[in-house]
């Protein structure tokens, strides 16, 4: 066998970085820029850009209402205002997550319960259940690394117990559970497009099929001309059109351009992310060390932001980080684990009471999280390319894993 590159071996793979790029910039995005910079750079209505970027969004999705946002954090935040969520109300949220999830609900007071993950690193309804609390009105999920979460069984759960239900779909633009797309499930979702699979630089959409949700959106995000002229003024709240509730949020519209010119070759992306992440399917099938995390395909289709594997320790003489830097020697330099998405419950903007931080009511003891422990510490990821000449990378990165994988192996 080879030795290792971090033996003295050679490299399995010498190619020059970045490995990951994405939107591929090509002369149309680039003209589909430079023409918007010429048309508008600044939208204050839905007339232009940012009104086709949020029909396109909304067809994407599948749902009646698209409403943009600056980022898929301050769309979270409006969320929680929408549903009007207090100080004194609690949300149900995943611990393992990326922060943002549940951030925006502690920014307005609201006390974050969190609940633990499958082996997906995905709240479950039973996870759920197992932290509700009487002064719980909403639940939030997010789909982790594009596996959508059960939604069927979460649903129901938050059915029976009259809870609102809100979806962060930011690492799942292209999934769908039982056949029905993620982001149609909740009362309302929310989809980053920053460095996701669909990306507008900075940004974030709020998707509902609630007219009531849709107009208080648009006062928790775009106030004044798009207030006024889209919100209907016998609307009890049409009042506050012209101020709207006191923050402004709106994206860019050269990001709109940049992520209509994606939408418009979403089946194109999606065929290509799909086939790359069969050939990994395929290529580790076999492979005792590393596997991928993917819900079973009769359940759900996968999201396309990441590929996430699955690392066994028992398989292994060494452990998950140093795993990761054998394959980084290899020169897979886009192994990794994950470091800023990992289990929050402890950060103190939840768990600590500090005069300067948001209200709190108490001090939040910590809970016993088995099932994200055991996710987060065997979880890598590798990216899903996606552009045309990426096979070169995808083999060398297949090869850099089964070879430190044989190396490794007991
Ligand atoms: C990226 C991300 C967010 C935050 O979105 P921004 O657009 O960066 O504000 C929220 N939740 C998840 C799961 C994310 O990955």
């Amino acid at each position: 066998m080879t030795a290792l590159a971090a033996h003295g071996g050679p490299k399995t793979m010498d190619i020059p970085g970045p490995h990951y790029r994405w939107p591929i910039i090509d002369p149309s995005l680039e003209r589909a820029v430079s023409d918007q910079m010429h048309r508008s750079l600044s939208d204050r209505d839905a007339r232009g850009i940012i009104g086709e970027y949020e029909a396109a969004f909304a067809h994407f999705v599948g749902t009646p209402y698209a409403i943009s946002f600056s980022s898929g954090t301050s769309a979270i935040h409006a969320m929680s205002r929408i549903a009007g969520l207090r100080p004194g109300d609690a949300v149900l949220a995943p611990a393992y997550t990326f922060l943002a999830t549940a951030s925006p609900f502690a920014y307005d007071g609201v006390e974050v319960i969190f609940a633990d993950a499958d082996d997906h690193g995905n709240v479950t309804a039973d996870s759920l259940a197992a932290k509700l609390a009487p002064n719980v009105r909403a639940v939030i999920v997010t789909h982790m690394w594009g596996n959508p979460c059960p939604m069927d069984e979460i649903v129901a759960f938050c059915r029976s117990h009259d809870l609102l239900l809100f979806e962060d779909c930011s690492h799942a633009h292209f999934a769908s559970w039982g056949g029905s797309r993620v982001g149609t499930f909740g009362d309302m979702a929310v989809f980053s497009t920053n460095q996701k699979a669909i990306t507008t630089g900075e940004g974030g959409v709020l998707v509902t099929s609630n007219d009531r949700y849709r107009e208080l959106a648009l006062l928790y995000g775009h106030y004044n001309k798009r207030c006024l002229s889209e919100i209907d003024s016998s609307a009890e709240y049409y009042p506050f059109a012209f101020t709207g509730m006191g923050l402004k949020h709106r994206m860019t519209t050269l990001g709109a351009a940049i992520g209509l010119h994606q939408l418009a070759q979403a089946d194109k992306i999606e065929a290509r992310r799909r086939g790359v992440l069969s050939r990994v399917r395929q290529e580790l099938a076999d492979n005792p060390v590393v596997t991928p995390v993917l819900v079973p395909e009769d359940r759900g289709r996968h999201g396309l932001y990441v590929t996430g594997l699955r690392f066994c320790p028992e398989a292994a003489t060494v452990t998950r980080d140093e795993f990761v830097a054998l394959a980084v020697a290899e020169g897979a330099t886009e192994v990794d684990a994950p470091g800023s998405t990992r289990d929050i419950s402890g950060e103190p903007l939840f768990a600590r009471r500090d005069s300067f931080a948001p209200w709190k009511p108490e001090q939040v003891a910590a809970a016993a999280l088995p099932g994200v422990r055991s996710f987060q510490d065997v979880f890598l990821k590798i990216p899903i390319w996606g552009y045309e000449g990426d096979e070169e990378l995808i083999e060398g990165y297949l090869a850099a894993l089964n070879k430190v994988s044989g190396a490794v192996a007991r």
